[in-house]
């Protein structure tokens, strides 16, 4: 039995499963790890901030005209992309019964583009935009028809509104974790793509789970991978559809 033979039969008898999915599932969609070696923000920018800093809450408050300069953009290529193979073969799987819950660190909202229901989004996303001063909540398409390069609120025309994305120096969403943390320790299978599990949160997560069943797909190498059942170091997409389409048939 090949591993990935191994893989359908796991798909097969698992009806529980979690993906928990990092980076590697958005660049697989064109939109670039700013944290990885070819990603955006490694380009000389001639700022003297790192991209890290500049995505900072601190840097939101003192800097806004540069913080939504440079969030636009990573923004407008988000809202370019489209789903892909990966984020297909979940709502598959979804519809199916097989799986309870996806998991991710992107915030580019492409799973509940596909057609996911249960996506637990651990860095927020780009798709809420909230006022500081009277909570008013934006979507997209407004945000983007608002004045450049600061957007204030269409409400009270006071605050500044805050994409609802956690920022370097923010914690994350307590109701967001606890849910994601209980749909990990009740999953009988977890299938980890896209992330090298060394930033955290991803690594303390996934020690929630109690499963049988575990799999990583991820191109480099991850500390994880010797307590996992399955590595692959394909393309998330490609193994995903493919495993859908095996246990479809
Ligand atoms: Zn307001």
């Amino acid at each position: 039995m090949t591993d990935f033979d191994y893989f359908c039969e796991m798909l097969r008898t698992h009806n529980r499963i979690v993906f928990f999915g990092g980076a590697g599932v958005s660049t697989e969609s064109d939109i670039p790890d700013f944290r990885g070696t070819d990603g955006l923000y490694t380009k000389k920018t001639n700022l003297p901030w790192t991209p890290e800093e500049m995505l900072s809450h601190h840097f939101y408050v003192e800097h806004p005209v540069e913080f939504f300069t440079l969030y636009k953009e990573r923004e407008g290529i988000m809202l370019k992309a489209k789903p892909n193979r990966a984020h297909y073969a979940l709502v598959e799987l979804e519809k199916q019964g097989k799986l309870s819950a996806i998991v991710t660190q992107n915030i580019d909202g492409l799973h509940q583009k596909a057609g996911s229901r249960n996506v637990f989004e651990l860095h927020g996303s780009i798709l809420r935009n909230i006022c500081q001063i009277c909570g008013h909540i934006v979507g997209m398409e407004e945000f983007i028809s608002l004045s450049n390069p600061i957007p204030y609120c269409p409400f009270c025309h006071k605050g500044i509104l805050k994409p609802d994305v956690v920022l370097y120096e923010e914690a994350l969403n307590t109701a967001v974790i606890d849910g994601a943390v209980d749909a990990i320790r009740r999953a009988d299978m977890l299938i980890v793509g896209g992330t090298s599990l060394v930033v955290y949160p991803a690594a303390g997560f996934i020690r929630y789970f109690r499963g049988d069943a575990s799999v990583i797909i991820n191109k480099d190498v991850t500390p994880q991978d010797d307590f996992c059942d399955l590595v692959f170091r394909n393309s998330i997409g490609a193994i995903l559809e493919e495993g859908v389409k095996r246990i479809s048939q």
